[in-house]
């Protein structure tokens, strides 16, 4: 039976948005403008298409503007680079998401390097990636600001708390460790090179893993107490035949017996990241237009 606590990603994601309402409806009293979110798409897969509403229909739900761009598989770079580009210009756009990944003809990083910071809700531009690692305002990858929410309501401060971050990505696991890093926490970034990963984490007050693999990280590889946090979203085979179920980078039983929390999967990080996208959008409208922003919560 679980010990763990376990932590509400839904309840938390709900609480962001709420307040965001709450940011753009202020904002919009005041006589500011509306936050416009620009989400782009390329390919017409129908899973990244769902995603894709599913993020503009939040948008619409906290007061946002949200312009969706779907583009055929076979735009050309040429085409992708003026699209960025008009959305850089558009005065109604604050926010610019490229759904990942791009078609091969595109290179994903000269697109993602020609939105303007400023509109990088993201945060995957190397100016906000810089601003991460050196300090200063910087808009951050959604994904592992939200782990990060959940971890500072799990535990309060995590200074001086031994994290390690499973995966070395740019998406997830190296944000993720300098988010830690910044709250003071000791932190070891692992990887598929890592010699002893079992022995790694066993150290850790605190383990996200955000490595792709279904249920890679054991319950005995976890330390007794410690915050557990599971990015990974792996569909695998149900024991119905010809269904599928979702599970995380942790072997959710095994790691709840020993861990003090946890995430789970469903419902744990997954809800967290559109939350915190426009969390994002709220900043960047806010700082385009020199209002002042106030962390949501
Ligand atoms: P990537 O594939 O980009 O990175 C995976 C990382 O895991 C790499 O750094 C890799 O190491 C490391 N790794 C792979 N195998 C091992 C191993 N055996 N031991 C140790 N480390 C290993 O994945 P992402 O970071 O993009 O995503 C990770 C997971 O998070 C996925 O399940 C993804 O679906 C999920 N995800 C969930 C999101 C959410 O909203 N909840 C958002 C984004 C991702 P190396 O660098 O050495 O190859």
């Amino acid at each position: 039976m679980s010990q763990a606590t376990i932590i509400d990603g839904n309840a938390v994601a709900t609480e962001v948005r709420n307040a965001v309402a709450q940011g753009v409806a202020a904002l919009k009293q005041a006589g500011g403008p509306t936050p416009g979110l620009a989400v782009v798409l390329v390919g017409a897969d129908p899973a990244s298409q769902v995603y894709v509403r599913n993020k503009n229909k939040r948008a619409a739900e906290v007061g946002m503007n949200s312009f969706e761009h779907f583009l055929p598989a076979e735009t050309t770079q040429d085409e992708m680079m003026a699209l960025v580009e008009r959305l850089n210009l558009d005065p109604q756009v604050h926010g610019i998401l490229v759904q990942l990944p791009l078609p091969k003809q595109i290179d994903a990083q000269m697109v993602l390097e020609s939105i303007h910071p400023a509109k990088d809700v993201d945060g995957f531009h190397p100016f906000n990636v810089g601003r991460l690692v050196t300090g200063g305002p910087a808009l951050i990858p959604c994904t592992p600001l939200g782990c990060l929410l959940l971890l500072k309501r799990q535990l309060g401060s995590l200074s001086g708390l031994r994290a390690i971050v499973v995966g070395r990505s740019n998406i997830v696991g190296k944000p993720m460790a300098q988010l830690l890093l910044r709250e003071s926490a000791t932190v070891t970034i692992a990887h598929s090179r890592t010699r002893d990963l079992p022995g790694e984490c066993r150290r850790a007050d605190i383990v996200v893993a955000a490595v792709g693999h279904p249920e890679m990280v054991k319950g005995d590889w976890i330390k007794p107490g410690a915050t557990v946090i599971d990015v990974g979203i792996n569909r695998v085979p149900a024991a119905e035949p010809g269904k599928t179920r979702l599970v995380g980078d942790v072997a959710y039983a095994e790691a709840a017996a020993v861990a003090g929390a946890i995430t789970p999967v469903p419902g744990g990080v997954g809800p967290m990241t559109i939350s915190m996208l426009l969390r994002n959008a709220l900043e960047a409208c806010c700082r385009i237009h020199d209002q002042p922003f106030t962390e949501v919560v």
